[in-house]
């Protein structure tokens, strides 16, 4: 059941904007800067004169808003999603936002993020006579948000997100206001912005200079937004908070334009890099980052080693991300049709390859495996996280502890299974540090769990909700 919801709701985009003519056309233009967080599937949902009108389809926001569709999408404000999903979790009904016309409102919802207790709380709906329409997680607080006894809309859904566990960014809509919410530990990121009037909310804050909006301030953990016409209040829906953002998002998903807590991400790979050659110097005589989030880590390294940074691998830019493809075998060959290396670099040449983090050793080995037929002498593989050990239950897709070659594997074996001359990881206070995410302060913690086990929130394992670490 839980891989189940597991491949569900992975890694997300979200974009919405509140009291704008074009806000139709500036989603589309945030859902197309947010689209390395999902590929799957995109979706908007317009208000407009009081009614909401969504599209969604599966594919890239370039294919499932064509021009000749957009020609016919207008409102005054949207909310837009784009979606990642591994296999088992896709199909239209889960594509997001939902949209629920209900006898007496109607309600859209996008999320990103993943809700560790979703199935207890479906059985309890269920049992309860709610129906849902999809497997999504996200489908659950729909529910909670009818079920509540209280009349207005607020109410219920602080109510509602008073039930769910787990990793979670919010944008509700109705045809008279937006709400917007994050969980406790404000484990994914998510900021506000204005354009002209309007408000304007993103997963990541290059999406606001992508259109022109600027930046405000981050979403803080457990915080409500409500934007309508007359303009936007803010509560807490929870007693307390702290904050454990995802650490991922700066090692590998954000995009390096973007700033998370005031932290811009190319900067803090540089930083990385720098910490790596502090932990490891390596005779080499090219550094080459593997695309896209390696080569910022590779310049940072290359500048503290004093190893010349070169283009040792192109990627090709047409091709999605290779977790995309579901098997093991698609994977394998989705590697060569991404990347490729750059022979007149790295023939003769001792490479150290840096790349960002290590999942399942698939796509690692495959390159030092073209760095070698591209004649490479040596190559030693350095990586700006520490060893992931344990499964992510917050919406990035590490998978199942199975499949995490470092909950097995040493060092050493894992050096020896991908055919490097030397496997170096960054220590977890190395990267800490790195990044420079302050401690100080309630809102400022970042989660390690996939590297250290230590997880922000209850995780839930099985139906009968056992609590394995808290
Ligand atoms: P592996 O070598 O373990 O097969 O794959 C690791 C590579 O996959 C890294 O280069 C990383 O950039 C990329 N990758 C793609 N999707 C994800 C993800 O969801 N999480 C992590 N940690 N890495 C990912
Ligand atoms: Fe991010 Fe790892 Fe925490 Fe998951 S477990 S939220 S990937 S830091
Ligand atoms: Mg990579």
């Amino acid at each position: 059941m839980l891989a189940e919801l597991k491949g569900l709701n992975e890694e997300c985009g979200l974009f919405g904007i509140w009291g704008h003519p074009d806000a139709a056309q500036i989603t589309y233009y945030g859902l197309h800067s947010l689209q390395h967080r999902g590929q799957e599937a995109a979706g908007m949902v317009l208000a407009k004169d009081g009614k909401l009108t969504g599209m969604k389809g599966e594919g890239l926001v370039t294919e499932v808003f064509t021009a000749e569709k957009m020609k016919n999408l207008s409102g005054n404000a949207a909310i837009g999603h784009v979606r990642y999903t591994t296999a088992g979790g896709g199909g239209y009904e889960n594509v997001q936002p939902f949209l629920f016309n209900f006898q007496n409102e109607a309600m859209a919802l996008a999320h990103n993020g993943n809700i560790v207790n979703a199935n207890q709380l479906k059985a309890q709906l269920e049992a309860q006579g709610s129906i849902f329409h999809s497997t999504s997680d996200t489908e659950v607080l729909a529910h909670l948000i009818r079920k509540g006894g209280f009349s207005d809309l607020k109410s219920r859904v602080t109510n509602g997100l008073s039930s769910l566990k787990g990793a979670y960014a919010f944008l509700i809509m109705t045809e008279t206001e937006m709400l917007v919410a994050l969980d406790p530990n404000g484990l994914r990121p998510l900021s506000l912005g204005i354009l002209g009037g309007a408000y304007v909310i993103a997963s990541e804050t290059c999406a606001f200079d992508i259109v022109g909006a600027e930046f405000v301030r981050d979403i803080e953990p457990g915080e409500l937004l409500i934007i309508n016409d007359e303009g936007m209040t803010s509560e807490r829906f929870v007693m307390s908070s702290q904050r454990a953002m995802c650490t991922m998002e700066y090692i590998y998903f954000s995009r390096p334009d973007s700033n998370i807590s005031g932290i811009n991400v190319h900067t803090a790979r540089k930083n990385l890099g720098k910490q790596l050659a502090v932990e490891k110097l390596i005779e080499a005589d090219v550094v080459t980052g593997v695309p896209d989030s390696g080569n910022s880590v590779a310049i940072g390294y290359a500048e503290a080693s004093g190893i010349p940074y070169e283009m040792g691998l192109i990627k090709n830019r047409y091709v999605g991300r290779t977790f995309i493809q579901p098997s093991q075998s698609l994977r394998e060959q989705g590697v060569r049709m991404k990347l490729s290396a750059v022979r007149g670099v790295v023939d003769g040449k001792r490479v150290v390859m840096v790349d960002d983090s290590i999942v399942r050793g698939t796509t690692c080995k495959r390159i030092v495996t073209m760095l070698k037929e591209a004649g490479a002498r040596e190559v030693h593989v350095l990586i700006s996280s520490p060893p992931i050990k344990n499964p992510c239950f917050y919406g990035i897709d590490t998978s199942s502890r199975e499949e995490l070659i470092a909950s097995e594997n040493s060092v050493e074996e894992i050096r020896e299974i991908i055919g490097a001359d030397s496997l170096t990881f960054l220590s977890v206070e190395g990267m800490v540090e790195a990044i420079g995410r302050p401690f100080e302060g309630e809102n400022r913690g970042q989660c390690l769990a996939c590297f250290t086990g230590n997880y922000p929130t209850e995780i839930y394992t099985n139906e009968q909700s056992t609590t394995i670490i808290s």
